[in-house]
């Protein structure tokens, strides 16, 4: 098994991940960056401690002082051991916020390096097993939660009933193809029907895919790469056959970014299409006039806050769009900027695949209270965020610390409930 975690690090460690790792100059800036070791005080959970097996490996083949300790039996071979417990580590305290990256003086992806050790931790089979089992949902049935084209097609036939409009699946030659996250069908159904209603209102031409539905990516989570490339693959080619324009991704992070940036480096060209998102899309048709809001909707006292998510802003770069739309729909005085945001803003600790961890349970608790904090520190009653997965997280660690007067609101749900309809 440890054959596999190393072929994977040599393969990863010949050329940029080694400059990045001679580059580090134990600083430790990025020890507090990390919300689960700044959390916990674990030194196990800093995020140089968290490539430590990766560092090992390249010194090792790589170096003349680490293959002369190697021959001499100093240096310690990295074991089945080694690669479980790195697993704990990497998987079960860190959510691939990219934090760390952020605040590092030499410009060192920290985080990129971790998704390098989980590809190690995954090709040895030590994958925490709740990830896993939604690797497998995945590859086979199209979403983590086992949900077929059957359970979506429904799912999208219910939007008649719900809001009277009816969704367009696989129609080609339309614009834009909505893709969703599968936390929605399993925990937000509304989404789709808000998104419906302002999709129609803009006058967009859109179309939902029964093939490319979830834009979820259990392959970028456990860092295997052939399941990431089959997954975006399907979106590519649905994409490709509907011949649209434009890729709109809902309320998924890691998901967006994969399709993004990662897609066309994978597939090795330009798309045919653009990627964006939702946290962009909406305020551009309020910017352009496509749809009209009543702020007056929102005139009820309340302070409202954003979440960044880390994907979607500090990774997405999209940080000004949702705080313009949501300061026209509240009002300035009405929102107040959390301490720490945007390429700074703190995780909710339930990114990078942690929620489906039930062990990872008490670091992601951890990590929320530093944002609870934060949300406390500005009294807000309302925290407003762009990413399905980081409102989950929000609200299950809202009711874990017994704050029942603090709201979690999408900003998708916020712009639909606010239209004005002709
Ligand atoms: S901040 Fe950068 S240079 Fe400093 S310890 Fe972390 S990775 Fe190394
Ligand atoms: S990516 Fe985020 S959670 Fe992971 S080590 Fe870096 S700061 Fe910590």
């Amino acid at each position: 098994m440890t054959d596999k975690t190393m072929d994977v690090f040599i393969k990863k460690t010949g050329g940029w991940a080694a400059s990045q790792l001679e580059a580090c100059t134990r600083c430790g800036i990025c020890a507090e960056a990390c919300p689960y070791y700044l959390s916990t005080g674990n030194p196990d959970y800093t995020p140089i401690w968290k490539v430590e097996l990766l560092s090992r490996a390249y010194q090792q083949r790589y170096t003349l002082v680490g293959k002369v300790k190697t021959a001499l039996g100093f240096n310690k071979a990295i074991s089945d051991e080694d690669v479980r417990d790195w697993s704990l580590i990497d998987f079960n305290a860190c959510s691939m916020c990219g934090k760390c990256a952020a605040v590092c003086p030499m410009g060192i992806e920290i985080n990129k390096l971790i998704g390098t050790v989980r590809a190690g931790v995954t090709a040895a089979g030590y994958t925490p097993k709740g990830l896993m089992d939604k690797a497998k949902a995945q590859d086979e049935f199209g979403s983590p939660n086992g949900d077929g084209p059957e359970a979506y097609a429904d799912w999208f036939a219910s939007a008649e009933k719900e809001v009277g409009i009816k969704v367009p699946v696989d129609v080609k030659g339309a614009d834009v193809l909505v893709v969703f996250t599968s936390l929605e069908i399993t925990g937000k159904k509304s989404n789709l029907y808000s998104l419906a209603q302002v999709l129609e209102a803009g006058g967009v031409s859109w179309t939902t895919s029964l093939e490319a539905r979830d834009a979820f990516n259990m392959g970028t989570i456990v860092g295997n790469g052939k399941l990431q490339k089959k997954l975006l693959g399907r979106i590519y080619d649905a994409a490709k056959n509907l011949g649209v324009k434009k890729i709109l991704v809902t309320e998924c992070g890691h998901g967006f970014v994969a399709l993004r940036d990662n897609m066309p480096n994978i597939f090795g060209e330009a798309l045919p299409f653009e990627v964006t998102h939702i946290a962009e899309f909406l305020p551009k048709l309020i910017d352009d006039g496509k749809i009209k809001v009543d702020a007056s909707k929102y005139d009820d006292g309340k302070t409202y806050t954003f979440h960044d998510s880390c994907k979607i802003q500090r990774a997405g770069g999209i940080m000004d769009e949702p705080r313009t739309a949501l300061k026209l729909l509240v009002g300035d005085n009405s929102f107040k900027e959390l301490a720490s945001n945007r390429e700074e803003g703190l995780c909710c600790g339930g990114g990078g695949g942690l929620r489906a961890i039930p062990e990872a349970f008490d670091n992601r608790m951890a990590a929320f209270k530093l944002k609870l904090d934060e949300v406390e520190e500005v009294d807000a009653d309302v925290v407003v965020s762009t990413c399905n997965n980081c409102q989950l997280q929000l609200k299950e660690g809202l009711g874990f610390y017994n704050v029942e007067d603090v709201e979690v609101k999408g900003l998708i749900e916020m712009v639909a409930d606010a239209l004005v309809l002709n």
